[in-house]
């Protein structure tokens, strides 16, 4: 356990203020396009969107203005399973 007592050697046994809020910032900024993540309607998404449908997602099925968003998307669908 050397390691961990140099650790907290290091950082003072973990004491003081947690980290400002700026520091908890989102990972990812929020697209500028207009409805980009809306619930998904009719068939398929309209030319040069990307649809997200993850059946076993409590997220519904969503539109995404880029293959990056959509990415995005699916990962908090992924995350955001359905209970149980
Ligand atoms: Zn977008």
């Amino acid at each position: 356990m050397a390691a961990r007592k140099s650790a907290k050697a290091w950082n003072k046994g973990m004491t003081g203020e947690s980290k400002p809020a700026q520091y908890r910032a989102p990972v990812v900024d929020r697209c500028p396009t207009e409805d980009c993540g809306r619930p998904a309607e009719g068939d398929a998404p309209a030319a040069g969107w990307y649809r997200t449908d993850v059946p076993a997602s409590s997220e519904p099925a969503r539109d995404w203005c880029s293959t990056w968003c959509s990415a995005v998307g699916r990962a908090l669908a992924d995350l955001r399973r359905a209970r149980r």
